[in-house]
């Protein structure tokens, strides 16, 4: 018989994930694990209205972070105006594909960032340090669009986080960061921070790999000495338009519904998805904290 799953309760909301740009994307890339493409409105927009008061509601609740991710988050036209906003109550990180910036919109975020105390952070998704390695992942063309936005950023003073899904050997880990670390160098960014990223094996990626076997759980005895602070639902949650869940890895599973408030959002979840075993072997795979195999993150 197997053990029920074990549970993680939530120490403190530190951080706030908000899926702003719901499960649309211009792109339709083959491991991104919530199957996001220009077609699927499964979850939709977060509008400025919406995140002002999720950080109003986060305010009291001494939530430190914010974080933004989709689909792509520039496709929502408020976009801009919903970081302008956040760098008024904390810092921010957005996940980007970086394949649709504007010069416009970086310029109006330099200048908001410039005024604030806090910190706006861009973590740009590239799977290769070619066209060759990064496109037949992300699409045709994709390398190309995703090295012009990083170029974008780095000219208007930022410096992103580059995200690399790990679609590689193990053997060949450092030959691949050294060689994106070159390439990065090569097109002008001359201090690049490069992140690598275990994949999930959900959403698209569950039909381009085999998918979790049910094996794959994390157990109580597994748990007994874990630091759990490692795990992103011990200290966050997610907003989407559907209400507050879990993490944002599992808001396709209806388990990873929390409710509609901050504060409801604040009990234990167990751990009975595969994703939370991939987690829990890597852990830290939302933070901003750089590549690294057992503490690693998106
Ligand atoms: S991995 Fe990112 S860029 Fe690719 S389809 Fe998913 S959300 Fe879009
Ligand atoms: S997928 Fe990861 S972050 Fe989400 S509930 Fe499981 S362990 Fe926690």
């Amino acid at each position: 018989m197997t053990s029920p799953a074990p549970s993680v309760p939530l120490s403190h909301l530190d951080d706030l994930w908000f899926q702003v740009g719901g499960t649309l994307c211009n792109l339709t890339c083959n491991h991104c694990f919530i199957s996001c493409s220009p077609k699927n409105d499964s979850f939709g927009f977060l509008t400025l209205d919406d995140v002002k008061k999720r950080l109003l509601e986060s305010v009291g609740l001494g939530v430190r972070e914010y974080y933004f991710t989709g689909g792509e988050p520039f496709l929502n036209r408020e976009m801009v105006a919903i970081l302008v906003e956040t760098l008024k109550f904390g810092p921010a990180t957005v996940l980007t594909n970086a394949t649709v910036l504007r010069d416009e919109w970086l310029a109006e975020l330099q200048a908001a960032y410039s005024k604030s105390r806090y910190s706006l952070e861009f973590r740009v998704s590239i799977d290769g340090f070619s066209p060759q390695t990064n496109d037949p992942i992300r699409g045709e063309g994709t390398f190309a669009r995703a090295m012009s936005g990083v170029q974008k950023l780095v000219q208007h003073g930022f410096l992103p986080i580059i995200t690399a899904a790990r679609t590689w050997s193990d053997e060949r880990e450092l030959e691949v960061v050294q060689k994106f670390v070159a390439m990065l160098r090569e097109a002008g960014y001359a201090r690049p921070r490069l992140k690598i990223l275990p994949t999930l094996q959900l959403g698209a990626e569950e039909q381009r790999s085999s998918g979790y076997h049910e094996l794959d759980r994390v157990t109580p005895e597994m748990l007994a000495e874990y630091d759990a602070s490692l795990l992103v639902c011990e200290h966050s949650r997610i907003v989407t338009d559907r209400g507050v869940h879990v993490c944002p890895i599992l808001i396709e599973s209806a388990d990873s519904l929390l409710g509609q408030s901050l504060a409801e959002s604040g009990v234990s979840f167990p751990l009975s998805h595969g994703a939370c075993f991939t987690c829990y072997q890597y852990g830290a795979i939302c933070s901003n904290a750089s590549s690294g195999r057992s503490r690693a993150k998106m």
